[in-house]
């Protein structure tokens, strides 16, 4: 799956200059999870991310190219317990996998797909209430006040994410990224709309539409991605 290999370039590319901190998985760090997601009254939250007209960025990346090596989490930006006000936000998660075989077997691919998008809107992370937007690639979290007082960082709660993504045997590694600079959260909100573009046609691909680009809508991504049209034609390079 090198599908996103490129958006995974230019996103790491935009973030190369800017100073981060990273901190490597551990099990034991991860923030305590709930089964369903939980509603935070405003009186009770701190502060939100990516709420009050501020600019919000979620995606996910899926890649086989060794771009991920560990299991990790990045933080651009103040972290939970410095944040005083409302802010940017961004999530990104880069998913190093195993190899799909998208092009010989569509149907165990297609369900790994939905798995991983499956993971991407169901983690709960306890006083971190997400609202997502699928549509605007938009995510919003409000954090409970005793979330604060108990310890919450951006670290523990990117362990919760991976401890999920790890329960898919396809996935390797996974890189969570969390963003809350401005600047930056505004430098990837293009990526995102390219990234749901090949998702959105890859999941139309391997939901075995026709193979008629003559008529088809999902033609303009097709000819700037390298690999989808090779996908659905049956060359073998995606
Ligand atoms: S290969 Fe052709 S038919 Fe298939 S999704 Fe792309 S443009 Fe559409």
């Amino acid at each position: 799956m090198k599908l996103y290999d490129s958006i995974i370039d230019e996103s790491l590319k935009e973030l190369e200059t800017s100073r981060f901190s990273r901190q490597l998985y551990n099990e034991k760090d991860a923030w305590p999870t709930l089964e369903a997601s939980e509603f935070i009254m405003q009186r009770d939250a701190c502060f939100e991310l990516g709420g009050s007209g501020e600019p919000s960025v979620n995606y996910t990346l899926v890649t086989t190219s060794g771009k991920v090596t560990e299991d990790e989490v990045f933080l651009y930006g103040a972290d939970i317990p410095e944040i005083k006000k409302d802010m940017a936000f961004a999530r990104i998660v880069i998913l190093e996998t195993e190899d799909l075989k998208e092009d010989v077997d569509q149907e165990k691919a297609f369900q790994t797909i939905r798995n991983m998008e499956f993971v991407r809107y169901h983690v709960f992370p306890k006083g971190y209430m997400v609202r997502v937007s699928a549509s605007s690639n938009q995510e919003q979290v409000r954090i409970e006040k005793s979330a604060l007082k108990k310890g919450m960082n951006f670290f523990k709660v990117g362990a919760a994410y991976i401890k999920k993504y790890k329960e898919l045997p396809e996935i390797k590694n996974v890189r969570v990224i969390f963003i809350t600079d401005k600047e930056l959260v505004d430098k990837l909100k293009d990526n995102a709309k390219k990234v749901d573009s090949i998702t959105r046609t890859l999941t139309h691909i391997l939901d075995g539409m026709p193979t008629d680009c003559g008529h088809c809508s999902m033609k303009p991504v097709c000819d700037e991605v390298d690999g989808l049209k090779e996908l659905h034609l049956g060359k073998k390079k995606a």
